[in-house]
């Protein structure tokens, strides 16, 4: 029986970020209350989210960031703290129903760890921490009876596509990318693309890493890897769909050859709202879809001799072990270079290729400590090759 599920109250990990925003304006939507508000060093933004929220408790977690944001709230009731630990330690001590984690990059794992353990459900927008260490995560959800709903938009699709039959009778996932703004490029082509253009999405309005990381397909490897653990599918059931409108988000076929599907207009405020209130649907800030208006819905391969790092992703999923989180790695150090203009984009691919090639140790890596002593020296070897 489905009942109404929207939480009274949520934790929001990232809010400063544009997942995180977009999650504070479903939170203001349905007047939920905001328990723990959690951000990195933007303070005058961490500032004014804490005074329109109230949340009992923020955290900053660059330390010098936090004494500026006591300082700033010391006329309100918000307790502040500094550091990675003191946002396990919030996520822990919080009464809030669900965890939103839209942290960026793998700084999400350790916070998804902490709400795993804390069990209840958590909405995850951090698709790192199923990359870095996908399996262990699962395992742990499992055992403390976490449930993980995803966020991110092919997911939320796919998971709300699978709802049309049983995971035995489910014979692949079409995953679908925008293809980015350099889709129908040449290699060629590539090494001559600028800053600017790269981060000008043709569809979606995103954070800046993940912005290039669609641009070079590396995104859409990252999802590879994270439905794969997700929904405890093969690689090989996965196929990467480009889609260039980005209406239909993800799609599942049956054994039975039906094909579901999900569509809506691009908005994530629509996936972080149906990762709080599911199962139930509630009215939200989503304007619906108008058929009429949409003229034609194209498809295409995706091009991985282009894009590399969508295949790399590919035999990263099925490797397992400290690969993907080597990736990873490899690919948040390039695309830093690259967003400070240190390295021309077609590096990126260079880079991160090279860096996964030289670890060929890591599939062996199953512990977190292991997995996260391979994204140490993935991070090291990145750098050196810059
Ligand atoms: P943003 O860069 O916009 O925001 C990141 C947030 O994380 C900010 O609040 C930032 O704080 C905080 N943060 C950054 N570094 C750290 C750190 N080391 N420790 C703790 N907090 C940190 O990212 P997005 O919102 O674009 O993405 C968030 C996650 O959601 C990513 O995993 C991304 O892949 C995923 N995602 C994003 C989508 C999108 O539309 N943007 C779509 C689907 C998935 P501060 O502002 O203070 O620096």
């Amino acid at each position: 029986m489905r009942e109404q599920t929207m939480p009274r109250s949520i934790a929001v990990l990232g809010a400063t970020g544009s997942v995180g925003r977009q999650s504070l304006e479903v939170a203001r939507r349905h007047n939920i209350k905001v328990e723990l508000l959690t951000a990195a060093r933007r303070v005058s933004d961490a500032e004014a989210l804490c005074r329109e929220f109230s949340p009992r408790v923020a955290v900053m977690a660059d330390r010098g960031a936090a004494d500026a944001l006591r300082l700033a709230l010391a006329d309100t009731d918000v307790r502040v703290y500094g550091g990675d630990e003191a946002i396990c330690e919030a996520i822990l001590d919080s009464s809030a129903e669900v965890t939103v984690n839209a942290i960026l990059g793998e700084a999400g794992l350790a916070p998804t760890l902490a709400a795993v353990k804390k069990g209840g459900r958590l909405a995850l927008s951090n698709k790192e921490s199923l990359v870095v260490a996908g399996e262990i995560v699962m395992a742990e959800a499992k055992k403390s009876r976490c449930e993980i709903i995803p966020v991110d938009s092919e997911h939320s699709a796919i998971f709300q596509c699978l709802h049309a039959g049983d995971a035995r009778e489910v014979r692949r996932i079409f995953l679908t990318a925008s293809g980015g703004p350099f889709r129908g490029y040449t290699p060629e082509r590539l090494r001559s693309v600028t800053l600017a253009e790269t981060l000008a999405h043709p569809t979606w309005q995103m954070g800046a890493k993940i912005t290039v990381d669609s641009a070079t397909l590396m995104n859409k490897g990252f999802e590879v890897i994270e439905a794969v653990r997700l929904f405890d599918v093969e690689a090989s059931q996965i196929e990467v769909v480009v889609h260039p409108e980005s209406i239909i988000h993800s799609a599942v076929e049956y054994i039975d050859g039906a094909t579901i599907a999900q569509m809506s207009t691009p908005d994530m405020r629509l996936c972080v709202q149906y990762a709080l209130s599911y199962p139930s649907r509630a009215e939200g800030l989503t304007p619906p879809l108008d058929l009429f208006k949409l003229s034609r819905l194209t498809f295409e391969r995706p091009d991985t001799e282009t894009f590399p790092l969508l295949a790399l992703a590919f035999s990263a999923a099925s490797d397992g072990g400290a690969v993907p989180a080597a990736l990873n790695a490899a690919n948040e150090v390039a695309v830093a270079a690259f967003l400070r203009e240190q390295i021309p984009f077609h590096r990126i691919a260079e880079v991160v290729s090279d860096v996964v090639s030289r670890l060929s140790g890591a599939a062996s890596a199953s512990t977190l400590e292991g997995i996260l002593e391979s994204d140490r020296e993935a991070r090291r070897l990145a750098n050196s090759i810059l």
